[in-house]
């Protein structure tokens, strides 16, 4: 196998078969794609590429290393499992890889996780910590279908790459613009509001999918404002970020993964709306 096989010709094709080449790669990848096999196979060529033991074409894929990636058997591949059932990888199974990529490789010279699985906030800020000081030889492999699911910290402290046409929808304004007005209604204590900009969603799934997106990462401008300090953010973040705690914002976050995935699941749209604005109304307490 080989990056081109899985990626075809590309300009992520490109950097990442320059990367692995060098032996530069990034200590952590984030692999943006609404197509999961797609992101899968790529991560098993960036695992394959870190451990391979071939001296010229990395990936080579016939030593004994790319041979065990390609058969998932590597014993020093992980994948972060989601346990309990539930929707999004907590900060318990983040923290167990964590202590996990301090201990040595079983056989190769370093170790690679793969977080497939969407992340909780908190799960993500305990990410954040291993990425600041990132243990020698360990390669993180992060994928998600939106990087706007992911905070701005764990992305800049990550190197992103969009597969397939991920990178090729832009939200509408009308997207933008309801997510500012949802964003305004939050910290209102009148329902009205809430009410009348939520059911502006119920002209279509598109716009509704990016707005919550957008409302995604409008949620976690809120949280690195309220805990991290950062400023210049727009009246509507502000506004949120000091009328509200924290544990509203991350429900919030959640709420909005929730919906996303109702929406991915081909949902009726009345009940999906009707479910957000109660949602995001009792996020509020
Ligand atoms: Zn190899």
């Amino acid at each position: 196998m080989s990056f081109s096989k899985v990626l075809g010709d590309s300009e992520v094709c490109r950097q990442l078969e320059m990367m692995s080449q060098n032996r530069r790669l990034p200590h952590a990848v984030v692999f943006e794609s609404r197509d999961t096999e797609l992101a899968q196979r790529a991560s098993e060529e960036l695992a394959a590429a870190f451990l391979c033991e071939s001296d010229s074409k990395r990936p080579c894929g016939i030593c004994r290393s790319c041979r065990k990636v390609y058969a998932g058997i590597h014993p020093d591949v992980y994948s972060v499992e989601t346990t309990g059932g539930k929707q999004a990888t907590g900060v318990g199974e983040i923290r167990e890889m964590i202590s996990d990529c301090y201990i040595k490789p079983n056989e190769a010279s370093g170790k690679v996780y793969y977080i497939f699985d969407k992340m909780t906030a908190e799960a993500q800020n305990a990410l954040l910590k291993i990425l600041e000081e990132p243990p020698q030889n360990v390669q993180f492999i992060i994928v998600t279908e939106k990087s706007t699911l992911l905070l701005k910290t764990v992305l800049s402290r990550s190197t992103l790459f969009k597969l397939g046409d991920a990178g090729d929808v832009k939200p509408s304004d009308e997207a933008l613009e309801i997510a500012v007005e949802i964003a305004r209604a939050i910290p209102q204590p009148m329902e009205l509001p809430l009410l009348a900009a939520t059911g502006r969603l119920l002209k279509g799934r598109e716009v509704t999918e990016q707005t919550l997106a957008i409302l995604g990462e409008f949620f976690t401008k809120a949280l690195e404002e309220k805990y991290l300090g950062e400023r210049g953010y727009e009246d509507y973040i502000t506004g949120m970020s000091r009328m509200l705690n924290r544990a509203s914002i991350v429900k919030l976050f959640d709420v909005v993964s929730r919906a996303q995935e109702m929406l991915s699941h081909n949902c009726n749209m009345n009940i999906l709306v009707t479910w957000l604005c109660a949602n995001i109304r009792e996020s509020r307490h």
